[in-house]
């Protein structure tokens, strides 16, 4: 990375504990599968690309909300723990931390059920006043992941354009509010069912869109919108794609046995935002990122596998 030390981010999204099953294979609806196990892990695609920012070696700062349970303080000492500043997150009375409850099979492959809980409760006036400080601190980077309130997605979009600051957003999931202003980030980071989703929501969709390759649909959804756009797109790595709808496509990092795929969406967003908030030019830091998701599908729950600033740096020489 250009300069690890001085990257600044603000990750905006959610917190949950991930309640972990692994099983022979998924289940199908109204079906029981059965694993050995349960493993509790901290999780939530704000809280995840946080750890994996700092991990890769940014100052980030957090902000979003837990309940007043024994989960919500278990998941802020965990950020805490990676170094992750927790000064901006809410404990919000009488509501539940967010959970999620996962079942991984042995090709690494999940399904995943979310119970909101005080990610819901986020306050987009306290979203404004956290963006507002992150400027003063000089933040590089705003990240904002989709899983809360919808208008505190949309106070962070406005109030990092408003602080010119440069923000990404992971449309994880594409929420009615977010289509309003998708042209005001500066980059969008949807994986290839959310780029389908996305491109079929903004003006102008053809009809057939059905038919479009994925590399289409980020051209077009990129040159409309104005912004660029990163498809993540599993063992085949992302493509890059910028306003003008020039496209690049990176490689996914060699994977010796995939194991649970969990977190791999959040360890490349932020290590995308460490990077461009280190001064990486775009498809760079889009490198760093897919290489460092690809590194944390190795392992079981979303952070395990999250790589260290040295194991970036080693996989990029
Ligand atoms: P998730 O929701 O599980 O976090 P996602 O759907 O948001 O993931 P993906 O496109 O599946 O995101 O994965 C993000 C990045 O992780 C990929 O671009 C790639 O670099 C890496 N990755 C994911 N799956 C694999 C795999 N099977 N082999 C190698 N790298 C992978």
């Amino acid at each position: 990375m250009s300069d690890p030390g001085s990257a600044k981010v603000l990750v905006v999204g959610a917190v949950n504990v991930d309640l972990v099953v692994s099983a022979d294979r998924l289940p199908q609806p109204g079906e029981t599968v059965v694993g050995p196990d349960v493993a509790s892990h901290g999780g939530g695609k704000g809280a995840n690309a946080a750890v994996a920012a700092a991990r890769a070696g940014a100052a980030v700062r957090y902000c979003g909300a837990v309940g007043d349970d024994e989960m919500g303080a278990a998941a802020l000492a965990e950020l805490s723990d990676e170094g992750v500043d927790i000064a901006e997150v809410a404990r919000v009375a009488g509501v539940s931390t967010g959970a999620a409850l996962i079942v991984v099979d042995p090709s690494g492959e999940n399904q995943i059920a979310v119970g909101s809980g005080a990610n819901a409760r986020v306050d987009p006036d306290r979203v404004r006043v956290a963006v507002s400080r992150a400027a003063d601190w000089g933040a590089g980077c705003v990240l904002i992941s989709t899983e809360i309130t919808p208008r505190a997605v949309v106070a962070a979009v406005k109030a990092a354009a408003d602080k010119r600051i440069p923000c990404v957003v992971n449309p994880a999931p594409v929420l009615d509010e977010l289509v309003e202003v998708l042209s005001i980030p500066d980059i969008l980071t949807p994986n290839s069912s959310e780029l389908r989703d996305l491109y079929a929501r903004t003006p102008s969709a053809g009809a057939d869109h059905g038919s479009l390759t994925e590399t289409e649909m980020a051209i077009a959804l990129a040159e409309r919108l104005e912004v660029t756009v990163i498809v993540t797109l599993g063992a085949d790595g992302v493509l890059v794609v910028d306003p003008a709808g020039g496209a690049t496509s990176v490689p996914a990092g060699p994977v010796e046995t995939v194991v649970d795929t969990t977190g791999a969406g959040d360890t490349f967003n932020g290590v995308l935002a460490a990077s461009l908030a280190a001064g990486d030019d775009l498809v760079v830091a889009a490198r760093r990122g897919a290489s460092a998701a690809s590194m944390s599908v190795g392992h079981v729950g979303a952070r395990t596998g999250m790589p260290t600033a040295e194991a970036i740096e080693r996989a990029a020489l």
